[in-house]
């Protein structure tokens, strides 16, 4: 995908991740891998109302090409995420209440999740009857530390969907941007379904 192809596929989604309420108050940022590296958005502006000018461009080094931003301070965990696999070519991260509550509530490096029809939705999955493991971080600051993490767990259990940064939010990934956003928005589903599930029990 050509950049100025990739800005206009994320001002979109932008728009429609911002409907949803999953990119509140300027939060979250999102990526795309182009014939020359990568398009990601700058830090700051309200994901509903991306221009062109809020994206930053890097090569497949990472080292900053084009765009006068900031860069957020997440971009490398956008190119550590990147690096794990070649099939990864888009990459939004969001800060919903259902992810931000239930990586909370979720105690190991792991949400596992169970029993949904939604989790066809995800690539490689063909029954409500397979757990859905969605890896857990804890939030830290040190963007660097908190990627190396990430690819330390990588290398003994393959991150495929997305991660949970707990008490932030979700980072999508997907082998375009139709998947990903296809995997967001299954995922909020079932993140949704958990906490209702689980508020039902504890009050039944
Ligand atoms: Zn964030």
């Amino acid at each position: 995908m050509q950049s100025a192809q990739a800005k206009h596929a994320l001002i979109e989604t932008g728009r429609w991740l911002s409907e949803q309420g999953w990119v509140p108050a300027t939060g979250g940022n999102f990526s795309i891998r182009t014939e020359q590296g990568f398009v990601v958005t700058a830090s700051g502006h309200d994901k509903g109302t991306l221009q062109p000018e809020h994206f930053l461009e890097f090569d497949t080094e990472g080292a900053q090409t084009s765009g006068t931003g900031h860069p957020s301070a997440e971009t490398e965990l956008h190119l550590a995420l990147y690096a794990l696999s070649p099939r990864t070519h888009c990459i939004l991260h969001t800060h919903s209440v259902a992810a931000t509550v239930l990586s909370r509530l979720t105690a190991d490096h792991s949400l596992d999740i169970t029993g949904y029809e939604m989790q066809k939705a995800l690539h490689g999955y063909t029954s409500h009857l397979e757990t859905l493991a969605i890896p857990v971080f804890d939030n830290d600051q040190d963007i660097p530390a908190l990627a190396g993490r990430v690819t330390e767990y990588h290398a003994h259990t393959p991150i495929q969907h997305g991660v949970l940064i707990r008490g932030h939010g979700l980072y999508a990934m997907g082998a375009d941007i139709t998947e990903t956003r296809r995997h967001i928005e299954a995922l909020e589903f079932l993140f949704n379904c958990e906490l209702t599930r689980r508020q039902l029990e504890k009050n039944g």
